[in-house]
């Protein structure tokens, strides 16, 4: 009984908020992937944020870094980890577009599917790409609230990329440097 108390305990709580679309596989795919993989229990939930408060009309885009502010009013006080999944176009004030962003050693972050999409690029839909390049852009952005920065690995999920090519390249999960590092204990 007491080892289950500690072992229940020692699980970090990653909640993610799923924004604007509802994929009941790509969600469960996420939450068993990342459970397998790290000490962590995730929550998914559906935000009631309203995105459209961030909409930019210029850039018909919206702006991630007030994303991250309404996860630190709706997370005040929460020791969880808390990521907003949304499925638009972000931008912040350095790039012209973002597939997400995080605060580092922080507790928040958000990811876009919305340029994951293969059909965005060929036409063609594929689901196992859409799983694989948004769960890679969860653990990049995840890595960084766990103190990770860039690294220059390309087996490695921390590498940065710059287009939907280098995601597809780069490794699925931290390189053994980047998990030693990470603050996940
Ligand atoms: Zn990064
Ligand atoms: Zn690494």
């Amino acid at each position: 009984m007491f080892s289950r108390f500690f072992k229940k305990k020692s699980r970090l709580v990653f909640e993610i908020e799923f924004l604007g679309f509802t994929d009941s596989i790509l969600l469960k795919t996420i939450k068993e992937d990342i459970e397998s993989r790290l000490p962590f229990e995730v929550r998914l939930y559906e935000s009631l944020f309203d995105i459209e408060s961030v909409f930019n009309e210029e850039r018909n885009q919206f702006y991630s870094p007030d994303i991250i502010k309404h996860l630190l009013i709706d997370n005040n006080g929460n020791p969880a980890f808390r990521m907003a999944l949304v499925n638009v176009d972000l931008f912040n004030p350095v790039f012209k577009y973002v597939y997400g962003e995080a605060q580092l050693n922080g507790k928040l972050s958000v990811v876009s599917l919305f340029r994951l999409h293969e059909e965005l690029y060929t036409g063609r839909a594929d689901y196992n790409i859409l799983f694989s390049r948004t769960l890679k852009e969860i653990y990049h952005e995840l890595g960084h609230n766990l103190g990770l920065v860039h690294c220059l690995n390309w087996d490695c999920v921390m590498h940065t990329s710059t287009s939907v090519e280098e995601i597809d390249i780069k490794g699925g999960f931290y390189c053994d440097n980047c998990y030693q590092k990470a603050n996940i204990t």
